[in-house]
């Protein structure tokens, strides 16, 4: 079949359209940013991601690899004044958690869009929660359930899961800024696509009166499988090869993969209950512990769970290559806090999950994948918390580890239908990201939006793909 690619090609003379990211330091936002710059560049764009010294270590060598693939993007670290041969900018997206931007862009003429972290899904719910807070259909108290008012379908939470992003006392004013920022920008950016949200999309839409543009998930953009391994941190390549090696010889859809992103923490408790579920599930798992959950408690239990299950578990502390173990076709479960990119990676790869949300829009898209989405099971339904920290202790036990493990597992008629809606997700979410589908045009509607701006046009290349 043929595909029209759309390249921007400016006339003899002209620059290239030339978008600044801005995105939050935080590995949960920049990782996305720097795979929405890739698909930028890919169109032909120049990219410059805003980043910190620390940051540029961890993407460093991510940047360079996609640069040698003919990819424009550099990196400016902030504290050093900004090269001046770069042509100005055309664009500037920013996080959402960072309304001083506004003025920046202001100041500097460009258009500005905001680049939403969390999902559409999480975005209206907690929009909605708000909007109709003296309406009688919100409770006052904070834990008692009700069903998220102005919705196509009917969720219950409790408010204190669905708040907007730093709705908390003290953030008053920056979220009088933030809430300002985005009523002003010229549109909005969500990683996600049409067909994993559709009906919030729309009235997510409505509700901002603004345009949004659904060009994810970007984890997609990541087509080669060292972009997998190098994504996000450094990973050396012998250590990724073992993982790989590890997975190969284990039966298909057979693997749990369990990580709960980059900020969360679990109490050493916690942290036995998952490892203690793990082991009484008797099925094998790559378990990512975070070095800050490596606590006395857990530093002298941990290698003894590890000796008896030696011949299926494979325990990694610290950084894991998390899109090039998902990708795996041994891989059959993730274990996740739900934080939203590793929902997504999930969906695009097909994967049915357990979830264990801690805190923020991630028990939102819990709700999301267990009740709207189907392709998830609940590591504690209900869990009716603000927040899962270092200090909690006895919200999860190993039974209900065990219990989620084998309902995802069981072979089951209820798991098959789950699995195959899995599967089903990630091929919508490919062709979403190819030529022709939902997320590939609306990028497309979104760098006509900016060349409109100028006399840059895109240009049509058709190009066979099988
Ligand atoms: N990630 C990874 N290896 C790790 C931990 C996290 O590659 O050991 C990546 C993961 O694939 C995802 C991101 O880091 O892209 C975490 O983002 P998410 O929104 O899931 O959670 P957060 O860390 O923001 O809570």
């Amino acid at each position: 079949t043929k595909k029209v690619i759309n390249i921007i090609e400016p006339s003899s003379g002209q620059e290239k359209p030339h978008f600044v990211l801005v995105p939050l330091f935080a590995q949960g936002h920049m990782i996305p940013m720097v795979d929405f710059g890739c698909l930028l560049a890919a169109r032909g764009a120049l990219v410059t991601i805003v980043t910190t010294p620390v940051n540029t270590t961890r993407i460093k060598s991510f940047v360079d690899r996609a640069n040698a693939d003919g990819l424009v993007i550099r990196l400016a670290e902030l504290q050093f004044p900004c090269a001046e041969q770069w042509p100005k900018p055309t664009c500037l997206v920013s996080d959402s958690s960072n309304p001083w931007t506004r003025d920046v862009a202001r100041e500097l003429g460009l258009l500005r869009f905001i680049f939403h972290g969390p999902s559409c899904f999480f975005l209206l719910c907690s929009h909605n929660v708000h909007e109709y807070a003296s309406s009688g259909d919100v409770p006052g108290d904070f834990f008692q359930p009700f069903f998220v008012p102005g919705l196509p379908q009917k969720i219950e939470v409790v408010r204190v899961q669905a708040l907007r992003f730093f709705d908390y006392p003290g953030w008053e004013k920056f979220l009088e800024q933030k809430t300002e920022a985005e009523a002003t920008a010229d549109g909005h950016i969500i990683n996600t696509f049409r067909e994993l949200e559709s009906p919030f999309l729309d009235h997510y839409q409505r509700a901002l009166g603004k345009t949004i543009w659904h060009i994810g998930p970007v984890s997609l953009s990541n087509k080669k499988p060292e972009d997998a391994i190098f994504r996000g941190d450094k990973t050396i390549a012998e250590e990724a090869r073992r993982i790989s090696n590890w997975l190969d010889a284990k039966d298909t859809a057979s693997v749990i993969y369990v990580s709960f992103g980059t900020i969360v923490s679990n109490s050493p408790s916690h942290t036995l209950e998952i490892g203690t579920g793990l082991e009484a599930s008797n099925r094998p798992f790559i378990w990512v512990i975070k070095q800050w959950d490596i606590l006395p408690e857990v530093e002298k239990w941990l290698p003894e769970l590890e000796e008896r299950t030696r011949s299926r578990g494979l325990i990694l502390k610290g950084w894991a290559p998390q899109v090039m173990i998902l990708s795996h076709p041994s891989v059959g479960a993730f274990l996740t806090h739900c934080g939203w990119n590793s929902t997504q990676e999930a969906v695009s790869l097909g994967i049915p999950m357990i979830t264990w949300p801690h805190l923020a829009d991630q028990f939102l898209n819990e709700n999301l994948v267990v009740k709207v989405l189907q392709t998830g099971v609940a590591l504690k339904p209900q869990m009716k918390t603000l927040y899962v920290s270092r200090e909690s202790e006895g919200l999860i036990a190993r039974e209900d580890v065990e219990r989620a493990i084998e309902a995802v597992m069981d072979g089951g008629e209820e798991a098959q239908a789950r699995r195959q809606r899995a599967k089903q997700l990630a091929i919508e979410a490919k062709k979403a990201m190819e030529p022709g589908g939902s997320s590939y045009e609306s990028l497309t509607l979104m760098i006509q939006h900016v060349l409109d701006a100028t006399s840059v046009k895109l240009h049509d290349t058709e190009t066979t793909v099988r």
